[in-house]
């Protein structure tokens, strides 16, 4: 069933993204909406509540109420048709690292996630839904390879293509799922492997060199120290393929990159926890909303919709797929601008541009006298785990002093909430060798400030301008150079 749904998932994926025109897409996208509508209506007590009990047309969805994480958490049994699971049921599965790659009840995929408001959440999407979006990502990240028959035939049981995860892994991340839960059937194709990223960076690159990845699937920030590593000659591998995701792809790491795998095609999507993939990059360099699979708005601050090409003051997501949980005009911490399908590349696809995630690297002292870069993602991984946290800042306040800003869930006990946190970051210390050279205050409080700009909450913060002197950094960032021959 599962191997069925990713296979038609690609194959219908790649069949609309070749075949449909703009109208057809928007034709196809309202139908699932408004199925999705009525569902949801019928089914899930949040949304009946939300909607007053009727079931609206696909024509309004620009006026219906958007939604949050914290108000879905907050009713989080109410948010799942036909009353199927229970919160406590999915946070004890959740927090369970010997289940991580098993499905609750056999078939509820848990992904858990802090994305970027610091506030953890759990998502649960039904295998043949979450099999539909892992066969539309597949399809739509190795279009050109999958739409040449030369290609695909080169792989096989004989061969597979190895694909490499480089994630968070050890938990039920979006991420680490799809690399985990590969259908049987796939498997004589191709196979996936997870390398984590709190592995220290000479195994790292070790193990990806040993694995051959045809295919390394990653965050710009970890990708670019990677890219630097490959550029001084401790690491040598050539994939044909990176993707890139979860945190914006800045002008540097994009530089770093083509120096370092310039036979390499790089590609970067828009992916997040609750709906796995929203958009993928065309050869053009745009990405293409996946609009068969959900719907993106960029709205203004009253959760109107703003017009094409202008940027919004949030993104609202709809996922078209999942019935277990069904997510609804969901509010994102991103900012994006929307444009018309109108590319190169032919595709039927509206376009975004996401301007999104604004977290910090640290450039942290070593004993060694060096600055090593310290990328966000592994401190977020950090805060994933700590029962009774409800949210967290990370700062760089002065060289080598951090200061962690955390809100407590009020049932929870405050010193053993604190003593978790302090441990966390005393293994990370201990892993990285930082131990003495790096300290760290810890603060409990009300509530963590907003930036005045944006309004969000920045989890990851630095205070601490990057070294100027490119000498005493470590391997990776040594970015000065580059450009300059
Ligand atoms: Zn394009």
């Amino acid at each position: 069933m599962a191997v069925l749904r990713f296979l038609s998932g690609c194959a219908t994926a790649l069949w609309r993204e070749n075949t449909g025109s703009p109208t057809s897409v928007r034709r196809f996208q309202r139908r699932r909406l408004g199925r999705l509508l009525a569902h949801a209506a019928a089914q899930v007590p949040f949304y009946r509540d939300l909607y007053g009990g009727r079931v609206p047309s696909p024509d309004e969805i620009g006026s219906l109420p958007a939604v949050t994480k914290a108000a879905l958490m907050a009713r989080f049994d109410d948010t799942i048709a036909g009353g199927r699971l229970k919160l406590a049921d999915v946070v004890a599965f959740g927090r369970d690292k010997r289940v991580v790659g098993q499905q609750l009840h056999g078939d509820v995929i848990v992904s858990v996630t802090s994305g970027t408001t610091g506030q953890v959440g759990y998502f649960v999407c039904d295998r043949p839904s979450f099999e539909e979006l892992r066969g539309t990502l597949f399809a739509r990240v190795l279009k050109n390879k999958l739409l040449n028959p030369f290609d695909v035939l080169r792989f096989g049981p004989w061969r597979p293509y190895r694909i490499g995860f480089v994630t968070a892994t050890g938990g039920h991340f979006v991420t680490y799922n799809l690399s985990l839960h590969t259908p049987l059937v796939a498997r004589l194709a191709y196979e996936g492997r997870a390398f984590s990223i709190l592995t220290p960076m000479p195994q790292m690159c070790r193990e990806l060199e040993a694995y051959k990845p045809h295919f390394v699937h990653g965050y710009p920030t970890f990708m670019e120290a990677l890219a630097h590593e490959q550029l001084q000659d401790r690491l040598n591998v050539t994939p044909e393929v990176i993707s890139l995701g979860s945190e914006p792809f800045t002008a540097t790491a994009k530089q770093a990159l083509a120096a370092a795998f310039p036979r390499t095609l790089v590609v970067e999507s828009y992916g997040t926890t609750e709906c796995v993939s929203l958009a993928s990059q065309c050869r053009h360099g745009k990405l293409h909303i996946n609009e068969d699979v959900c719907v993106l708005e960029s709205v203004d601050a009253t959760g109107k919709p703003v017009p094409d090409g202008t940027l919004g003051v949030k993104v609202l997501l709809t996922n078209l797929v999942n019935r277990l949980q069904p997510i609804i005009r969901y509010e994102l911490g991103d900012q994006v601008v929307i444009g018309p399908p109108d590319c190169a590349c032919r595709s039927p696809f509206r376009t975004v541009r996401v301007l999104g995630r604004t977290d910090d690297t640290f450039f942290l002292l070593g004993p060694d006298g060096r600055y090593h870069a310290h990328t966000p993602i592994p401190f977020e991984t950090l805060f994933l785990d700590v029962e009774g946290l409800m949210q967290y800042q990370l700062v760089h306040e002065a060289q080598n002093r951090l200061r962690v800003y955390f809100t407590r869930d009020p049932r929870a006990d405050a010193a053993a909430l604190r003593a978790k946190i302090e441990a966390v970051f005393r293994h990370y210390l201990e892993q990285n060798t930082l131990t003495g050279s790096v300290e760290v205050a810890f603060e409990a409080v009300e509530e963590i400030p907003r930036d005045p700009n944006t309004k969000k909450i920045r989890q990851i913060v630095s205070r601490v301008p990057m070294p100027t002197n490119a000498d005493e950094l470590s391997g990776p960032w040594r970015i000065k150079g580059l450009g300059n021959g």
